[in-house]
């Protein structure tokens, strides 16, 4: 392989089905990567340490940051993230195109230090479904999924900077989606085609 690799993001309330698509996304793209992230929360009963996260403690977080070893990195429900420079742009030098799975404000980030890079951002198809789908995951508790709503009220706003939208109400045909994008082929699904909707869904976020 010889020419660099393309970097693409994706971000998305939690709920939203991104990382399912984005595995997706991993198992059905040859020449794609993931970004295999570092945090300070502890793993979840089936997570690999170097799989899902390189789990680490707060003083190596900090010691990174300070090295700065992130090409972002944010505080997410209380627990420290980030995408290491070194592991990326490895990844990119030997021509692999890398999906980093991260919240907006790493999104963010990504859009300053890297303009290149590819966002796309992944709506619930609304908020009653939103609801659902973290209430049927049955892994967290009232309060934690209170907590969610409010913050994807907030995190959805952020859709507005990413340049892809993907409205995930069916899965195989969002799974078609995103691998449309990162193999260059998904116009129909940019920012400018999908703001009715996009828009449209908010509404019913605060409607109550
Ligand atoms: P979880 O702990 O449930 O795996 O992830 C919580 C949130 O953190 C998700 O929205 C996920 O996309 C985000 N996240 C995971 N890795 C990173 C990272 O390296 N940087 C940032 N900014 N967010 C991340």
């Amino acid at each position: 392989m010889s020419s660099r690799g393309s970097l693409f993001v994706i971000s998305g309330p939690s709920g939203s089905g991104k990382s399912s698509l984005a595995n997706r996304a991993l198992e059905d793209i040859p020449n794609l990567r993931f970004s295999v992230s570092h945090t300070t929360r502890k793993p979840r009963a089936g997570e690999q340490d170097s799989r899902e996260y390189f789990f680490v403690s707060q003083e190596k977080f900090q010691e990174m940051v300070e090295e700065s070893g992130f090409i972002e990195h944010a505080c997410v429900y209380g627990y420290d993230y980030g995408t290491s420079e070194e592991s990326v742009e490895a990844l990119r030098q030997e021509g692999f195109d890398v999906l980093l799975d991260i919240d907006v404000q790493g999104g963010r980030q990504v859009r300053e230090s890297h303009p290149e890079a590819v966002l796309v951002f992944v709506f619930p198809p609304s908020l009653e479904v939103l609801t659902r789908r973290l209430k049927d995951r049955k892994s967290d508790d009232e309060n934690v999924i209170t907590r969610r709503l409010n913050t994807a009220k907030e995190e959805i706003n952020a859709y507005r900077k990413y340049q892809y939208v993907i409205i995930n109400d069916d899965y195989e045909e969002s799974v078609s989606e995103l691998k449309a994008i990162i193999q260059d082929t998904g116009s129909a699904f940019r920012l400018e085609n999908r703001h009715d909707r996009a828009e449209e869904i908010i509404k019913t976020f605060w409607e109550n």
